[in-house]
Formats: structure tokens, C-alpha cells, sequence
């Protein structure tokens, strides 16, 4: 390969093909630096022998045979692994040639929709090879590990009846049954529950799953999941597997793995202290509480609010960033943003005249930090705080980037109220187990029951979720009847799980692991794109291909549909 000549080659003849990166022309001598994904080597063309050196352009395909050849000293190129020596070649051939690039290789900051209308292109960058090869290193090293645990790759139906993962499906109509519809699956929840009856005690799968969400640095239309099930299991034996998993990518992939087991936090613990299920944990700015002190306050916001709380930030903000801030707070729900800030000692702030001196002794903080408040119901403030606290992570640059931050969140409530409806709705999906204990109050009290479920964290980022599930068709249909259904609707729609919860179903419990979103983090990129051969945009959009595009009526009606929409005009 073009990355892998050394000195000791020397005297050898070699076959090399590859791109052209760079040609520089000196008329009797012609170079050629040619590279392939291993490297560059550099090749020394005579146009007498081979008169095409002339003709080659950047990103032409290229074959070259010659004799790798030591380099004189003073023209070694000391930034080339390869740089001791060059190829003097005796037959050139141009395999293929290329237009000039719609953006140079080396090129930096390519705008995203330029890189992914040309991702072939993209992806002779080192940026993408380096994470297409990394993330291949890292899914072999997850296959091996599953494979050593005993664990079966069982394929799922893409299409199917609607997975409820709590996103909107993809539909897929059918043209032998007009009218009718597949969803494509938001993931192989059931179908894995439906193994474990099946007697594969051990299934997984790297799943492909569909939702139609909005798209964000960690979420497109589709994506790819470790998702995994085992029966005869305890919580504990789930996230063992997984931790597993991270370590054996971090080792394949040449980093030291992030010390196991993963610290195991409460729901109710990290949605107090950090107003997220799914803190970054590279730095502290915990939430602190103010409720008691603020009882009797003065300042009607704070003796009126059901819970105070507050975050002590490591700088004194001006007036300008506190507009900001409060803003930020106001898209989480906030009303208003009551703050304190000492500056080197003096105490800015327009409440600060309501606040008796003990409120003022333990709400302010040392010189050159803002105290800032939240102050209403405990969902609302969580979020507020949560949203400024992960807003000030990331501006104040307070995580140490060095630093790995795995972490379970475990025993989150199972249901929550409903947003629109006064009912009650799922917090993860419905086939979650309460925990032992808790059973007998799922129709009683569901807002005490706890959850046996968990969410895997990386650096404020959630990797994925699993849990303990129902095996028992009553439970079941106890939770369905907290949710609204009725019998018929259950049958309806679940009547198979309900069917096979009936014929011998194990206890069994499973998790998926956002690969993408793995991934990414892996490789230290911002968004899940960058480990993706051909991700969509924003929009929706696939730049490289065009799609989606309208289709003619003909095509429609063969399938039993028509669209009410006007096409609208392409996105970008
Ligand atoms: N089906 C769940 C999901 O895709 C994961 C699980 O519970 O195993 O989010």
C-alpha cells in the first residue's frame, strides 16, 4: 500500500494504485504524490516513458509500477511516514479520471450540504476515513464480545405494526392491500421480547430503526442500534454486558476503557442535583436548594414558589449575559431569571433588596460567581436549571475534555402524566416491569410506581435505554388499562405480545445502545453525521441523492394513496 514503503524497502519493485493528492510538473520530471488510505508515497514519472504524467490531474486514478528507491538525504520529507524514500516508475496508467472537485480534500470548514452532495469525496478526507474505519474497528469488537457472551443474531422485520418508542412512525403502504399500512420499526422491542418466549435466550441484533423525530446532532430518521435482550436476568446482568461492550471498543480502538462498573445514579437523585436525566458529568455546578431558607422571604416570587432552587456559576456575569441567560431560562419554562452576583465582593442584583441578611449569607456566593435562581413547581425548575446548567457547561467550557463520563441512571418513575390527556402515559415504553414490590400499586398509585428501567450516559449524552420487562400477561394489561386502553384496543394491538406473555415467557429484560450516537463520541465528533456514510440533513433532506421526491399519481393510486400535499420545493 502507498502509506506502508519504508527504507528497508528500497530495491523492491512494487504495484501501487491510488489517487493522484498532488502533481507538481518539472517537464523532464514529473511527481506524483499518490495516495491511498493507508498514506502517501511520493512517485518520480519520466514523460519520455510515460508521456500521460502530463495529463494527470488531482483525484485521478492511478496505477504505477517502478522501484522504491532510498531518497538522498537532503530530500527526505521528514512529515511523510514514507518520506525516506519515493518510487521511480517505468509504467504509468490512468485508471480513471476525475472533473476538477467541487472543494479541495484538504480543504478546511467545507460547508455540510457541499461535503454531503459529494460525500464520495467526503469520505477520501482523513476526517471520514479515520471515522468509518474507527467505527468498523469499534462494531467488530462489540460483535466479537457478543458473540463470546453467547448471544444470537436474530433478524427482525423492518416492517411491521407500529413499535410505541414514542416517536411518530414511518409508514410504508402496501400495494396487494390498499388502505393498509406498515409502520417501519421504531425498534425490535417486541420482536426481541418475542425471541426470549422463542427460547433464544440470548438475542441481538445491530438494528436498524426508524422514527420520524426532528433531526439533531444526535438524532436522524434513521439510525443503527446495539439492541439486545437475555432472559433469566437482573438489571445488573444488562449493564454488565454493556460495559463490556464500551470497554472492548475502547480497547479496539487503542484507548484506555473508562473504569467499570459505572457509577449507578438514582432518577430522582440527578433530576434534583442536575435537573437532567442525562447530566454531563465532566463538571460539578450541582443545583443547590433554597426552598427552606426562601420560606419566609420577602420577595414573593421566592415565599410563593412551590420549590426554589439555584445554581452558583464560576464567573459575575454582566448585564448583557444575564440577558442571555434569562432568555435560555424562558425556553425552559422559566418566567424570569432572579440572580445574584458578586462582583469581588459587592452583591449586584435587583431582588437583592428583598433578601433579609441570612438569605443573602447562604444564597450568595464567593466573588466572581452569579447565583442563579429558579423558583416554581419541581418539574419546572429541574428543567430551567438543568437547561442553564448544560448552557454553562458548554460556555464557560467547565468539562475537563480529557475526561470520560460514563454513568447508569436507573429507577426512573414508569409513568408520567399524559401532556395533552389528564391521563397517565409510559416513561420508557409499556413493557417495562415495575420494580419487585411496587406491582400491586400500577393501577392504584401509578405516580409511586418505580420503573425498571435505565439509561447509559456518556459526557451529557444518552447512549441508550433498557429494562427489566413485564413477563406476565396481567401485568401487562394492568399497565395498559393505566394508560386508557381497553380490553379491545389490547387486543387490538398487542393481542400477539398479550398471547405469548400466555405460552411460557420467561423473565427477561434487554437494552439498545445508540451506536451512532456511540460512535460519534468515539471519535470526538459533535454530531452523529460524521459517522454516518450518507446521513440526511435537517431538513429531512438527502443531499447526494435528491430524496425524497415526489411521486407521480400513476404510482400513488397503485398503492391505494393520495397525497393531499403540493409537493413542496426541494431542501436543501
Ligand atoms: N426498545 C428500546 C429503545 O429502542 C430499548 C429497550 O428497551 O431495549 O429505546
Amino acid at each position: 500500500m502507498c502509506g506502508e514503503l519504508r527504507a528497508p524497502d528500497a530495491g523492491r519493485r512494487v504495484t501501487l494504485a491510488g489517487w493522484a493528492n498532488a502533481r507538481r510538473d518539472h517537464g523532464g520530471l514529473v511527481f506524483i504524490d499518490l495516495r491511498d488510505h493507508t498514506g502517501i508515497v511520493q512517485l518520480v514519472v519520466r514523460p519520455e516513458h510515460d508521456p500521460v504524467a502530463h495529463d494527470v490531474r488531482n483525484e485521478f486514478v492511478l496505477q504505477a509500477e517502478g522501484e522504491v528507491v532510498a531518497r538522498a538525504t537532503e530530500a527526505v520529507n521528514p512529515n511523510l511516514s514514507t518520506g525516506e524514500v519515493e518510487v521511480h516508475v517505468d509504467t504509468l496508467r490512468i485508471l480513471s479520471r476525475s472533473t476538477p472537485l467541487p472543494f479541495q480534500l484538504d480543504e478546511e470548514n467545507v460547508d455540510e450540504n457541499l461535503r454531503l452532495r459529494y460525500r464520495w469525496l467526503d469520505m477520501r478526507t482523513p476526517r471520514m476515513q479515520r471515522n468509518l474505519r474507527l467505527s468498523h474497528t469499534a462494531v467488530t469488537a462489540i460483535r466479537r464480545t457478543m458473540d463470546d457472551l453467547g448471544f444470537v443474531d436474530v433478524w427482525t422485520p423492518s416492517m411491521t405494526k407500529g413499535t410505541p418508542e414514542g416517536a411518530r412512525d414511518f409508514l410504508v403502504p402496501v400495494r396487494l392491500q390498499p388502505g393498509r399500512f406498515f409502520a417501519l420499526a421504531q425498534s425490535p422491542q417486541l420482536f426481541k421480547q418475542l425471541c426470549m418466549v422463542g427460547e433464544i435466550d440470548r438475542y441481538y441484533q445491530i438494528a436498524t430503526c426508524w422514527r420520524d423525530e426532528d433531526l439533531r446532532a444526535d438524532r436522524q430518521f434513521e439510525f443503527r442500534q446495539l439492541d439486545l435482550e437475555m432472559a433469566f436476568v437482573e438489571r445488573e446482568d444488562v449493564l454488565d454486558v454493556l460495559e463490556r461492550c464500551v470497554a472492548a471498543s475502547f480497547e479496539a480502538v487503542g484507548r484506555e476503557p473508562p473504569p467499570v462498573p459505572f457509577p449507578r445514579l438514582q432518577y430522582a437523585d440527578v433530576m434534583r442535583r442536575y435537573g437532567s436525566d442525562k447530566p454531563d458529568l465532566r463538571f460539578g455546578l450541582e443545583i443547590e436548594d433554597a426552598t427552606e431558607v426562601t420560606r419566609a422571604s420577602q420577595f414573593g416570587v421566592f415565599a410563593n414558589a412551590p420549590v426554589v432552587r439555584y445554581l452558583v456559576a464560576p464567573r459575575a456575569f454582566s448585564r448583557a449575559d444575564l440577558a442571555r441567560l434569562e432568555e435560555i431560562a424562558k425556553e425552559w419554562g422559566a418566567k424570569g431569571l432572579a440572580y445574584l452576583v458578586n462582583d469581588g465582593g459587592e452583591i449586584r442584583s435587583p431582588i437583592a433588596k428583598f433578601l433579609s441578611e441570612q438569605e443573602l449569607a447562604a444564597l450568595a456566593g464567593e466573588p466572581g460567581t452569579t447565583t442563579l435562581f429558579a423558583a416554581a413547581d419541581e418539574a419546572t425548575v429541574a428543567r430551567v436549571l438543568g437547561g442553564l446548567r448544560t448552557h454553562l457547561g458548554r460556555e464557560l467550557e467547565l468539562a475537563d475534555s480529557d475526561a470520560q463520563a460514563f454513568a447508569w441512571t436507573l429507577d426512573f418513575p414508569l409513568f408520567e402524566r399524559h401532556e395533552e390527556s389528564e391521563g397517565w402515559t409510559f416513561v420508557h415504553h409499556p413493557f417495562t416491569a415495575p420494580l419487585p414490590g411496587d406491582e400491586h400499586r400500577i393501577e392504584s398509585d401509578p405516580a409511586s410506581v418505580v420503573g425498571q428501567h435505565y439509561d447509559l450516559i456518556w459526557n451529557g449524552w444518552e447512549l441508550g435505554s433498557g429494562s427489566i420487562r413485564i413477563h406476565r400477561a396481567d401485568m401487562q394489561q394492568a399497565v395498559f388499562r393505566v394508560m386508557g386502553m381497553g380490553e379491545e384496543e389490547q387486543r387490538a394491538k398487542f393481542g400477539f405480545l398479550l398471547d405469548a406473555l400466555e405460552m411460557g415467557a420467561p423473565p427477561h429484560g434487554g437494552f439498545a445502545l445508540g451506536l451512532d450516537r456511540f460512535l460519534a463520541q468515539l471519535a470526538g465528533e459533535p454530531d452523529i453525521r460524521q459517522v454516518i456514510a450518507f446521513p440526511k440533513v435537517a431538513s429531512g433532506s438527502d443531499p447526494l441523492t435528491g430524496a425524497p421526491t415526489p411521486m407521480p399519481d400513476s404510482v400513488l393510486r397503485e398503492l391505494g394513496i393520495a397525497s393531499v400535499a403540493e409537493p413542496s420545493e426541494p431542501q436543501p
